[in-house]
Formats: structure tokens, C-alpha cells, sequence
């Protein structure tokens, strides 16, 4: 199939992102110079690369070892022919398919994020979002953020399906995870299972994709508000989808924090 017509529509932006121009902040050299890391490609990490591609992010890293089952199809973004592929590689040719691959690059590390030297991508990149499941990877993923004062989203569902949340981490300026949640475990990183422990009775989140793809909006326009300097969103955002009610919080740093207390507020 012929290509369409992808010549410039203004100086520099090419045409695919023409109705982009005139978005407050925003601009194609910006977006194709930012680097974004998504961990977790499934049923809210999948709308979210999805959402940023289209906002120009000229470099996505997707990560997950996970593969697609018969279970996720309820999920946006999983179709029939996905079955028994590794979720991070499916997304980045899905992505690519997008825009023929005309102005994102995508690398898919299909590992458990505790498997891989995250510290060294994670120094190159303007955002880390978490869209897992898995408590000791959240986890992981804030203490290096914090480190490396990389600005970082966290994205969760409650097991019943119907609320959620999303989180700012901001390092020095914002909470981090452990700042709030002193029942945060320690990192264990020989517990390698991508699958949480949930105490439910059915022994899954409930995961019907409104409130997944609700959550991942909320993230990629909390992302885009940060990477094009927009505004300066609340740090805690809670969504309540059955009874349509939704809040926002600034959360406190703790100044006993283990993680980020040592950091000096910027
Ligand atoms: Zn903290």
C-alpha cells in the first residue's frame, strides 16, 4: 500500500502530526527529541505507547517479558493473532504500523524490568512510566528514578476493577512511592514473578478495559502536561469509575524517606 503524502505541512512538522500545531507547548522538535520508557505493556502500559506515539515522542522503550494469553483479549490493544507473543515486541510493531515507522523509535526489551540494567536507560530518558502490576518493579523503578532525578508516572488498578490511580513523582520535588506506602516491601529481586499477589478470591485483577484505557488517558495527558511544560498537574490523582467520582491530592514528601529525604527540594 502506497504511503500517504507525509510532506512537511509547516517548516519542520511533518503532515501525520499537522493538528498538533497550535497545541500550547508543544512542538515536533520537542517531541521527537524526548525519550519515554514504558514498564509494562499490557492493558494500560498498551493504550499509553499508544497515546504517546501519537503525540510525536520521537523514542518509546518498552518493557515486558510478559506474553500475550487468551485472557488479555478483553484488554485494548490484544487481538487473536497476538497470542503467545511477548508483549513489548507485539506493541512496538503495532506502533510502527502507526506511522509506517516515519518518526518513532521504538526498542521492545522483552525481560523483566529486575533483569536489566535499567539505571543506564533510564539516565538517557525524560520519562518513566509504570504500568505493572507487580509491586517489587514499581518499586525498582522509583528508588531509580529518584537516583537518577528522572521524572517518573505510576499507574494501578484496584483488584475490583473499578477505581484507580495515577501518580507524579517529581524526585525532590514530589513524594515518591516509598515516601507514602510504608508497607512497600524491600526489593526482592530473586522474586522475578510478574504476577501479583492478590488476596482476592478470584486471584486476578478484574481488568475490564474502560477503566484501563480511562487511566491510561489520564497518564498520557499527565505526561504530555510535564514533557511540554503545560502545567504542573496534582502529584496524586484518584478515579472512583463506579461511582464517577474523581479527586486530586499533592502528597507530602517524607522526610524520613530511605530513598529520597537525602534530596535537596529543587
Ligand atoms: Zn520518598
Amino acid at each position: 500500500m502506497a504511503l500517504p503524502n507525509f510532506s512537511s505541512s509547516s517548516d519542520s512538522t511533518p503532515r501525520e502530526f499537522s493538528r498538533l500545531i497550535g497545541l500550547k507547548g508543544w512542538s515536533y522538535e520537542k517531541a521527537r527529541e524526548m525519550k519515554v520508557i514504558i514498564v509494562g505493556c499490557g492493558g494500560l502500559g498498551n493504550p499509553i505507547a499508544r497515546l504517546i506515539t501519537r503525540l510525536g515522542i520521537g523514542n518509546l522503550v518498552l518493557i515486558d517479558n510478559d506474553i500475550v494469553e487468551i485472557e488479555n483479549l478483553n484488554r485494548d490493544g490484544f487481538e487473536v493473532c497476538d497470542i503467545g507473543k511477548n508483549k513489548a515486541e507485539i506493541l512496538k510493531r503495532k506502533l510502527e504500523k502507526i506511522f509506517e515507522n516515519h518518526s518513532v523509535r521504538i526498542e521492545a526489551i522483552p525481560k523483566n524490568v529486575l533483569e536489566i540494567d535499567l539505571q543506564e536507560i533510564v539516565e538517557e530518558a525524560n520519562l518513566v512510566v509504570t504500568a505493572t502490576d507487580n509491586t517489587s518493579s514499581r518499586i525498582y523503578v522509583n528508588d531509580i528514578c529518584v537516583e537518577t532525578n528522572t521524572t517518573m508516572i505510576d499507574t494501578g488498578f484496584t483488584t475490583d476493577g473499578l477505581r484507580g490511580h495515577v501518580r507524579l513523582i517529581i524526585p525532590g520535588k514530589t513524594a515518591c512511592l516509598r515516601c507514602s506506602y510504608f508497607e512497600l516491601p524491600v526489593l526482592d529481586k530473586t522474586n522475578l514473578s510478574d504476577k501479583v499477589d492478590l488476596s482476592m478470591k478470584t486471584g486476578y485483577a478484574v481488568s475490564p478495559a474502560p477503566t484501563l484505557s480511562f487511566l491510561a488517558s489520564l497518564a498520557a495527558m499527565i505526561a504530555f502536561n510535564v514533557l511540554f511544560e503545560i502545567s504542573k498537574p496534582p502529584n496524586y490523582i484518584s478515579v472512583n469509575l463506579a461511582e464517577m467520582k474523581f479527586s486530586t491530592a499533592n502528597l507530602k514528601r517524607n522526610p524520613r524517606c530511605e530513598i529520597c529525604s537525602a534530596l535537596d527540594e529543587s
